[in-house]
């Protein structure tokens, strides 16, 4: 292990649901809103991802993923409903061994007392977007103010009382811009006379895909609520913030497709306005660490639980193997030894984190983590055998958003997804998507005749994988009644 003196600190930005599409880096149809000029901060100073994906496209078993480094099914975690088992192995245990002080503030969204941090204050389940209420070993405190900035200020307030020159691991942990995408007031302008361009499959019908596409409870159009998700009528929401809403809405007399587009650009523009309550904390963490010196021995990393449709094939919400909750961002600047401005196609996954932490730190990393180390990937050397297929496997139904269970392999250029039913033992559907001719998955090729080749490779591929990962063969999930 190197000197203590040699070790880089790691702080970690993580938010809730936050799309790819709306980081400027990442480049889409928002980029000309420069939505996250912070965040991009990171890409431009240091590396950033564009094969980041998930194992399980939900936030609570994400972050289970996230401190353990294995798939839901050895962890635990496999739906939103149930405990975390808390006392075993999680990375930040092992740093903690290791001479590393580590924080965790903010959203973890797994209930119970963390383990393995030196200080720990985080938002019991979903937590509130303003004036929230946090978690200690102190026990419960309620704050004024928005979470966002909340989190920012008990970050930066422990960097401020850390221990000496111990090395450290801080974990940032964003709620925004989780729904119901509520905004600070002092963003509810911004965007105001903005045209958010729509995606061409806003109004998909989903006729090139199986049953699952066509009976999810996630669309704009049928299952965004119009009070508590678009703060319109009665909801749960601030009637001041959103007065000039209530009365454009009033105004109007929409319905059909017109009813559809008010409602994406109302969402998109809640949604980017949490985005910004989020940058703005990036770019708070980037200048204190600046102007504390602390910059050049400081990597830091920022990424989110899952992806998320912002309108893609009509949606909001998350959980499929599609691309856009699929994937999820990552951005690494490391002084020194991520090139400015580098961008990294390998297929890496939220499995493969929490390894990447313990070898930052020069830790002992056990064998029954699932992930690789992205150290080297980091400073530009991809080792030969790097993998060339990630597995995927969504267990939460039934459940809210009504999305069937799934399972999936995907290389860099095909997708194969198996979905299967409990309330229909036995029944499964297949769809392959070429993501090099169809690349916003419209139209599964499964069961083409020019396509057989290539099925039958990932089907073998995904047997394979499930093997490797020890996944069972059943497996039995806790899930509750739908809600959407
Ligand atoms: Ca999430």
């Amino acid at each position: 292990m190197a000197g203590a003196g040699d070790r880089p600190n790691i702080v970690w930005i993580f938010s809730d649901d936050h799309s790819i599409q709306t980081i400027g880096a990442y480049g889409g149809r928002l980029e000309p809103l420069d939505p996250t000029p912070n965040i991009d901060r990171l890409a431009k100073d240091g590396m950033r991802f564009d094969r980041a994906y998930v194992g399980n496209s939900i936030c609570a078993p994400a972050r289970a993923t996230l401190l353990t480094g294995k798939h839901s099914h050895l962890h635990g975690k496999m739906t939103n409903v149930g405990g975390f088992n808390h006392d075993q192995q999680q990375f930040q245990k092992i740093l903690q061994k290791n001479g590393y002080q580590t924080v965790m503030v903010g959203k973890i969204h797994l209930n119970g007392s963390m383990q393995g941090f030196d200080y720990w204050d985080v938002l019991p389940g979903q937590g509130l977007y303003d004036d929230p209420v946090f978690i200690s070993e102190k026990g419960e405190s309620k704050e004024s103010g928005y979470v966002s900035d909340v989190i920012t200020d008990k970050a930066i307030d422990w960097l401020e009382h850390k221990r000496g020159d111990e090395p450290f691991m801080l974990m940032v942990h964003h709620k925004a811009p989780h729904r119901n995408w509520t905004p600070a007031d002092r963003h509810m302008e911004k965007y105001a006379d903005v045209h958010i361009p729509e995606p061409a499959n806003l109004f998909d019908d989903y006729s090139g895909r199986t049953t699952a596409a066509h009976e999810q409870a996630m669309e704009v159009d049928r299952h965004m609520r119009m009070g508590g998700d678009l703060k319109v009528g009665e909801g749960r929401h601030d009637p001041v913030q959103f007065a000039a809403r209530n009365a454009d809405f009033e105004s109007r007399d929409l319905s059909g497709k017109e009813l559809v587009r008010w409602k994406y650009q109302e969402y998109l523009k809640d949604y980017l306005r949490c985005i910004t309550g989020v940058d703005e904390s990036v770019g708070r963490i980037l200048d204190y660490l600046e102007a504390e010196g602390l910059d050049g021995n400081t990597i830091v990393m920022y990424s989110s639980d899952q992806g998320f449709y912002m309108g893609e094939h009509g949606w909001f919400d998350k959980r499929f193997m599609y691309e856009e909750s699929y994937r999820t961002p990552l951005l690494v600047k490391w002084p020194g030894k991520t090139k400015a401005g580098s961008v990294n196609k390998d297929l890496v996954q939220n499995i493969d984190f929490a390894e990447t932490f313990l070898d930052l730190a020069g830790a002992p990393i056990p064998e029954d983590m699932q992930g690789e180390s992205l150290v080297p990937l980091i400073k530009g050397k991809t080792p030969d055998d790097w993998r060339k297929t990630l597995y995927y496997h969504y267990y939460e139904y039934p459940g809210a958003h009504s999305v069937r269970r799934h399972e999936g392999v995907s290389d860099k250029r095909y997708k194969l997804i198996r979905f299967y039913g409990i309330d229909v033992p036995g029944e499964e559907e297949w769809e392959l998507f070429d993501l090099k001719t169809d690349p916003t998955e419209m139209n599964s090729v499964y069961g083409e005749e020019k396509y057989e080749k290539i099925s039958k490779r990932l089907r073998k591929e995904l047997a394979r994988l499930k093997d490797y990962y020890d996944v069972p063969e059943h497996s039995e999930p806790e899930v509750r009644q739908p809600r959407v």
